[in-house]
């Protein structure tokens, strides 16, 4: 197992506290990691620093070729990502390895084409006698900070773009799963030019502290939670860094009388539930019509109640454990609270899942409302709450009544209903009978306090590079 930061073309351990990374779906330890130093910090970015003007001038065409390079020795390792991921995390191998190492891959291969094809407006005489054009260029030092869900993914939606737009980067996961951030550390040493990705190990408080205020930092782009979200704007308004911020969400479903009721059902039992419900697009959130919301929340109880996991075959599980012990507690400590409402009930699951790891039970709870804390707070969980509505404009209206803004979906037969709800509906992405799916030519990304910035796509690209203007002044 990999072990060291990357500082320039050096491997070294860290020199500071250890944190311990444990097995979710047992809660044993797999190994002590130490973080970074101040020094080490220091090091790692001033890397990036000297790599920069080399790597910025490198062209398009260069970059990509590198790019494409790193997506073939990832799926060449595909087998042992997806097997650290799963140790790491707890996720079921087949998800890590059918879905996430796929799009990982593909999610390289994509910046790879899309930094040839930037497009910017014709370059023409704007003022008589002056010539006009646009660059797209470089913003410096990336100081880039990932969360735990998508280890490897967000690596890969982080790193991409940014090194596609001619960036170094200073990269620090998550300290509960670095493992396969580690694991590809060895092939960006090998595959890139020194100091252009350096890997930094530690919490947040502490080494992700340092970089948000680093002055040679010139852009800072983190997932994770609204709090830690505002501790960077604070953090960059000292030295005017360039933010790009993920910062979860509360999907709100709503399904209409008309919808398709099997397929609504199949849907949330898959995307609600995905990755133990640690996704911060899960279909989460349900508004459900009058007419169907009692055959709607019999038949999700059921379906749900059907969710297979913590089974000793892991290729027969469908979901895994909470990231953590903390974290089960955080969910179990929200459905605590809303059962103790009279007007709410858990229709199925409720409790954590038997054995040493952290499971949490797939669960329902139906007749939330609107003002209830769990439909209004992200759980992070395996758990979706269910909310009846009578008027489809009532329906809109709750959905944007949120703090976060970044995924929903409708669920409907008739798309001109569906087509007025998604036109009003202030998210960043709105699905029409479907939910989750993500595309690398397609943007993903909030409004509200969901954050801004995209990921994934040419939008992604563009929050990466800086638009410049040229001039000419022909005398
Ligand atoms: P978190 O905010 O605690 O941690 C995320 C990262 O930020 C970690 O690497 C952590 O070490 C670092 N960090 C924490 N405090 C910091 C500080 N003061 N300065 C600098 N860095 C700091 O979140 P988490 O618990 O790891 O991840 C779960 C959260 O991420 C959820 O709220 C989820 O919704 C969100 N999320 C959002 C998206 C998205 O695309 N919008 C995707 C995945 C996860």
């Amino acid at each position: 197992m990999d072990t060291e930061l990357l500082i320039g073309a050096r491997f070294e351990a860290g020199t500071e506290a250890e944190e311990q990374i444990l097995d979710p779906k047992t809660g044993a330890r797999i190994l002590d990691l130490p973080e970074a130093s101040h020094a080490q910090i220091d090091a790692a970015v001033d890397a990036a620093e000297a790599a920069f003007t080399g790597w910025s001038r490198t062209t398009p065409g260069e970059r990509s070729a590198y790019l494409l390079k790193i997506a073939d020795a990832i799926e060449r390792e595909a087998e042992g990502f997806a097997a650290l991921e799963a140790l790491n995390c707890g996720k079921p191998i087949n998800a890590v390895r059918n879905d996430e190492l796929p799009a990982i891959v593909d999610c390289w291969r994509f910046f790879a084409g899309a930094i040839r094809t930037l497009q910017a407006p014709v370059s023409a005489e704007y003022i008589a006698g002056h010539t006009s054009m646009i660059r797209r260029d470089a913003i410096g030092v990336v100081g880039s900070i990932a969360p735990w869900n998508y280890p490897l993914m967000m690596m890969a939606w982080k790193l991409a773009p940014a090194l596609a737009g001619g960036n170094t980067v200073v990269f620090k996961p998550s300290e509960q799963t670095p493992l396969t951030a580690l694991k590809l550390a060895k092939i960006l040493a090998d595959i890139l030019p020194e100091g252009v990705v350096n890997i930094v190990l530690g919490r947040g408080d502490t080494v992700g502290n340092a970089l948000i205020n680093h002055p040679k930092i010139a852009m800072v782009s983190i997932t994770g939670d609204i709090a830690t979200g505002k501790k960077v704007l604070a953090a960059a308004a000292r030295t005017v860094k360039r933010t790009h911020l993920e910062l979860g969400g509360k999907a709100p479903v709503i399904v209409y009388d008309d919808a398709d009721l099997e397929a609504v059902v199949a849907g949330i039992r898959t995307f609600g539930y995905y990755n133990a419900g640690q996704d911060c697009t899960a279909a989460c959130r349900i508004y459900a019509q009058d007419g169907i919301y009692e055959n709607f929340v019999a038949d999700l109880t059921a379906a749900v109640g059907s969710i297979r996991f913590g089974l000793a075959d892991d290729g027969e599980n469908e979901i895994g454990p909470l990231i953590s012990a903390r974290q089960r507690d955080r969910v179990a400590s929200f459905v605590g609270r809303a059962s103790e409402h009279g007007h709410m009930e858990v229709t199925t699951g409720g409790a954590n899942g038997a054995g040493g790891g952290f499971f949490f039970q797939p669960t329902v709870i139906a007749g939330a409302r609107q003002e209830d804390e769990i439909v209004r707070r992200e759980v992070f969980g395996p758990v979706v709450s269910v909310t009846r509505f009578s008027a489809a404009d009532e329906a809109v209206a709750w959905a944007n009544d949120s703090d976060y803004g970044l995924a929903s979906s409708v669920w409907t037969k008739d798309i001109s209903k569906a087509m007025q709800a998604a036109a009003r509906l202030q998210y960043g992405c709105t699905w029409i009978n479907t939910h989750f799916a993500l595309t690398n030519e397609m943007p993903h990304g909030g409004l509200k306090q969901s954050g801004y910035g995209k990921d994934m796509s040419i939008y992604a690209l563009e929050d990466y590079t800086a638009v410049r203007h040229i001039m000419i002044n022909h005398g």
